[in-house]
């Protein structure tokens, strides 16, 4: 386990684990999922999160963000509103006072294959991001 500090959260991450799945990743999760939301996500996916959450997920020797899953919530200054979810292996040892900025959860038993039965945590905030779908319209 390797102590890492981000963002007001302290945790403890299995990088040896987080590393193997990483490795592994491929190939599942949402970037198969075919519909319109998904496809726009992957799209733009290299402008979509920030240098700081780039950062922690090096710390975890995480090479590139694994979503589990993508949701979409409709138009938001003058973009789209979307969720991702990130998880990885580990604990969560001390949390900041609420925000609705970068949140983590744990708890939760994925049915994600090699991520099944296994303590993870999940990496979450809001993107607000363009919709860049080519030849397809974001649906009114
Ligand atoms: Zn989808």
């Amino acid at each position: 386990m390797v102590e890492i500090s981000f963002n007001g959260w302290l945790i403890d991450s299995d990088n040896e684990a987080n590393r193997r799945f990483d490795r592994a990743a491929a190939g599942f999760g949402v970037q198969s999922c075919d519909c319109i939301y998904c496809r726009n996500f992957f799209a733009i996916k290299e402008e979509v999160y920030s240098d700081e959450v780039l950062e922690f997920i090096e710390k975890l020797c995480v090479r590139r963000p694994f979503e589990v899953e993508v949701v979409e919530y409709g138009r938001l200054n003058g973009g789209i509103l979307y969720h991702a979810w990130i998880p990885f292996f580990g604990a969560i040892k001390s949390r900041p006072e609420p925000t609705d900025e970068i949140i983590l959860f744990e708890g939760f038993n994925l049915n994600v294959p090699k991520m099944k039965g296994k303590q993870v945590i999940q990496l979450t905030w809001p993107l607000v991001l363009p919709w860049v779908l080519d030849g397809c319209e974001y649906p009114t």
